[in-house]
């Protein structure tokens, strides 16, 4: 079932036409098997998405079990892309996502971090942590305390 919903999606799958030169990108790396480039969308300036040109489902685990190899090389890939954004935008960090809802192609979206210490001073607007169902983004800021017992339930759930 995974395998057929993964290749169905793999016709209209922008990251493959993207990787095949069929739709436009802003490529800034490229080996073999990987292309970092610019985020269309981006949430914050220099945000890079990188993607395996192999189609792949986007949850972290598809590559994981797909490709040990693979999984690692990606990783490799993604720490040299944000040494070079580091190199090249100046910034102090790289945040890290592995999302993936709504292109179904494997990709790590890379948020440059120009100040780290700013970083902890803004406020983002309220109601954007909804603490409850992932709500169709994320947000890297804190959000609200939980109370002991809210994380005591979480850790209950959790633990393994
Ligand atoms: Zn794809």
């Amino acid at each position: 079932m995974v395998e057929k919903s993964i290749e169905n999606n793999k016709q209209e799958c922008i990251f493959c036409k993207i990787a095949a030169g069929e739709a436009s990108s802003y490529k800034v790396k490229e080996d073999e098997k990987f292309l970092a480039i610019l985020d269309a969308f981006p949430s914050v300036k220099g945000q890079v998405l990188v993607i395996p040109k192999e189609h792949m489902g986007s949850d972290i685990s598809d590559v994981y079990n797909t490709s040990i190899e693979t999984f690692n090389a990606m990783m490799k890939f993604v720490m040299d892309t944000i040494d070079l954004m580091k190199k090249k935008l100046g910034v102090e960090m790289v945040v890290v996502v592995w999302e993936g809802m709504a292109v179904k192609h494997a990709h790590i979206k890379l948020y440059p971090v120009n100040d780290v210490s700013k970083s902890q001073i803004v406020k983002p607007p309220i109601g954007v942590f909804i603490n409850g169902p992932y709500p169709g983004f994320t947000c890297t800021a804190p959000g609200p305390k939980l109370s002991d017992q809210e994380l005591k339930d979480m850790q209950r759930k959790l633990r393994f």
